[in-house]
């Protein structure tokens, strides 16, 4: 899928003063598209501001070591988004994922755009730039960057590479292609170093990230005769292992190296009646369609769904709609 870049090449040239926000509990493709987009617009001389509606999370605080992301009502209030003449949203097309963010970009007069690799999408009331196939927004960004002749420093390379190896699960993950690893090539020639970003991405992490995952993995029960594993943390979990909730990041992809298993679900509870469910395929059973039903999206491999119930209903409701959708497969 290829995007007519010229539009937002429009937009950009006629606009001044740049407002960028992305997803809640954002990822490194969410904060280094944000980071990466801000220092490109820069360079052609644009004033930029990046607001988010929640803190960048701690484990990926290495993106932001300037600290240039803004809070919605902590470090960025209401008044403060005043003046911005145009409006950009990168990894995300669901209203549902903005939080606060939403009514910013409801209530924005000015011209507005998103850019984004999900298969799901709202109409955010923006003109979308939009690439299902693409594996990281990131790499979005840097055919943008391209078009607006603006060149790749080791400051905007070190983001986008962060972005696309996140996103791709460190290069593993179907959506990966020639063009990832020649857009990896261009950054890596720019600046970014493979090598540092492994480091600050899995080997920073805090020893109650380990004991969470131990409990996860503990808990793995499979079902569908182990074409289906899911498993839970809870509250208590995060209290006695004295986890953050983001430390959950990425061990779903674990429930998907054991042998025979196509379709592995993690639930979250983040609060009583607030549980996230993080879903992930390796076969033709499509994710983001079973996520839809219950409001939530993403992708055909990887989606989400922020459960409006306790855990023990969420469980109950999207076990059975993936029994359902598995066939072959007993109902409890
Ligand atoms: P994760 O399970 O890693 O949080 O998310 C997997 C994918 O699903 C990501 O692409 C993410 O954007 C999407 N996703 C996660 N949670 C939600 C949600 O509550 N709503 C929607 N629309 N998408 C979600
Ligand atoms: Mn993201
Ligand atoms: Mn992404």
């Amino acid at each position: 899928m290829k995007i007519d870049w010229l539009p937002l090449v429009e937009m950009i040239r006629s606009h001044d003063r740049f407002l960028l926000t992305s997803h809640q509990r954002a990822d490194c493709d969410a904060i280094g598209s944000e980071m990466a987009l801000a220092l490109i617009l820069e360079t052609i001389g644009k004033q930029v501001a990046v607001v988010n509606a929640d803190e960048v999370p701690e484990h990926i605080a290495f993106m932001d070591p300037y600290g240039r992301v803004g809070v919605l009502g902590a470090t960025a209030p209401l008044e403060a988004l005043r003046g911005f003449d145009a409006m950009i949203v990168v990894d995300t097309s669901a209203w549902s994922q903005l939080g606060g963010m939403a009514d910013v970009l409801r209530g924005f007069r000015g011209a507005k755009a998103v850019i984004d690799h999900h298969a799901s999408e709202d109409d955010l009331g923006a003109a979308v730039f939009k690439d299902n196939t693409a594996e990281a927004t990131g790499r979005l960004i840097l055919q943008l960057a391209k078009e607006l002749g603006v060149p790749i420093t080791p400051e905007i390379a070190a983001p986008l590479f962060a972005a696309i190896a996140t996103d791709t699960g460190w290069f593993r993950f179907p959506s990966v292609t020639a063009d990832t690893f020649a857009a990896l090539a261009k950054l890596t020639a720019a600046g970014a170093s493979p090598a540092k970003t492994f480091a600050e991405l899995f080997e920073q992490h805090s020893l109650p990230r380990l004991h969470l995952r131990g409990r996860i993995l503990e808990r793995v029960k499979p079902e569908c005769h182990g074409r289906m594993m899911w498993t839970e943390v809870s509250a208590i979990d995060f209290r006695e292992t004295n986890a953050q909730k983001t430390d959950t990041e990425d061990v779903i992809n674990m429930l998907l190296t054991v042998k025979g298993v196509e379709v592995a679900l993690l639930f979250v509870e983040l609060e009583p009646t607030v549980t996230k469910v993080s879903l992930r395929s390796r076969s033709a059973f499509d994710v983001n369609q079973l996520a839809n039903q219950f409001g939530g999206g993403g992708h055909k491999a990887a989606a989400g769904i922020t459960f409006a119930g306790p855990m023990i209903e969420a469980q109950q409701a999207v076990l059975e709609a993936v029994r359902l959708g598995m066939g072959e497969c007993e109902s409890k």
